[in-house]
């Protein structure tokens, strides 16, 4: 069994320094009071308690200190403490993964979904948490899907699932002993990039996704830039090119979507070769120089160019990820990708360094306990 932190316990700079040992530590004192702008007189203040508590460990450093002193043992925390689940919820599937305190993944299940009725789909939670969980207690499970949610339990609308003003909270309370929190999969996503992957190196990051639809994030400064219409994949219908090109299930003429989404790009090559194709048929056929389906691949390419450079042209992220089903795109569209990119950008300005992240349903399930464990910390949307 593992055992209950008493986060409610703590005092905000406690959580602080907490959160920041969890996402980089170990970290040295001299480091967590640069960090956290404390003394080391309230530093230790703070931090001894936790000690004490088997919270926090100190680390064994074999590293002399420059006058020759002790060494200072660097502060870690014991990740084993507590457990958290973190589901990627399709309108067909659920990905699930168990997690220590740090998102270090432990073991996972997927299962298919029956039925959208939100009752049906919490109880087939409810069941790959206990798989997942078998003699390990849940702190809280981190539900993550395509749509808006209010304060992590009231969802406004998830499209995939056919979901709008469902209560969360209510529908899982007799299902599961634990708190349960949902968030924007695009949301999650970034949370999972900026705890263990590129936000360990970098401060500021863009994400954009392809697949049934177009989405994407920004993290800035270390920070996920959040709104209650994050949810609503503002960024999929960017216009592109409003004079040309296909058109969305809005009705917009070269929008984002029109061009980026995989059904638009399968529809396309199938109506050019007379025959349906599948998505990843389309690349493949680009990729061995099919002219119709090149002429496809490079125009959704040279789109996706354009819209990373809107993006990259007023956030100024270090990084733009592309990732998500469709995330095949932007290596056999490469080189329209760049021209569409440069296109839009000043050529005084730096190039846009780009990330292709496969996509992975493990990297989105994870978020979705990066979530959990953020929350159940910082206490927000799991009171009763
Ligand atoms: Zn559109």
């Amino acid at each position: 069994m593992s055992k209950r932190i008493p986060w409610e316990s703590f005092t905000d700079s406690a959580r602080l320094i907490t959160l920041e040992i969890l996402r980089d530590g170990p970290l040295s004192r001299t480091e967590l009071a640069a960090r956290t702008g404390l003394s080391s007189a309230s530093l230790s203040r703070i931090t001894n308690p936790l000690i004490k508590a088997k919270v926090l460990l100190e680390v064994p450093n074999c590293e002399p200190t420059p006058t020759g002193g002790r060494p200072l043992e660097p502060l870690d925390v014991d990740a084993s403490l507590e457990h958290f689940v973190g589901i990627k919820l399709t309108g067909e599937a659920a990905f699930a993964v168990l997690t220590d305190l740090r998102t270090q993944p432990l073991r996972t299940a997927t299962t298919e979904i029956h039925s959208h009725e939100p009752a049906s789909v919490l109880k087939q939670m409810a069941d790959l948490v206990a798989d997942l969980a078998q003699d390990l207690a849940v702190r809280a499970v981190g539900l993550g899907l395509g749509g808006a949610v209010d304060n992590y339990t009231a969802i406004r609308s998830a499209y995939f699932l056919d979901w709008h003003d469902v209560d969360l909270k209510a529908i899982a309370k007799p299902l599961l002993e634990m708190p349960v929190v949902a968030t924007n999969d695009i949301e999650s996503l970034l949370e999972a990039e900026n705890w263990f992957g590129a936000g360990r190196e970098i401060g500021s990051f863009a994400v954009i996704t392809t697949g049934s639809g177009v989405g994407g994030g920004l993290v800035l400064n270390n920070r996920l830039v959040t709104s209650p219409d994050a949810g609503l994949g503002l960024i999929g219908h960017q216009p592109i090119d409003p004079t040309g090109g296909p058109q969305c299930e809005r009705s917009h003429r070269g929008c984002a979507s029109a061009y980026l989404r995989c059904e638009s790009i399968s529809n396309q090559t199938s109506q050019r070769l007379g025959r349906p194709v599948t998505y990843d048929q389309a690349l493949d056929l680009a990729a061995a120089g099919d002219p119709e389906a090149r002429a496809v691949v490079d125009q959704a390419g040279y789109a996706y160019g354009m819209l990373i450079a809107a993006v990259a042209n007023i956030a100024l992220p270090q990084r733009v990820i592309l990732t998500g089903e469709g995330w095949r795109l932007a290596q056999v569209a490469a080189p329209a990708l760049a021209e569409g990119l440069r296109y839009a950008r000043n050529p005084l300005a730096a190039e846009v360094p780009l990330q292709i992240l496969p996509d992975d349903p493990l990297i989105w399930a994870r978020g979705a306990a990066a979530v959990a464990i953020q929350q159940s910390i910082n206490e927000l949307g799991l009171a009763d």
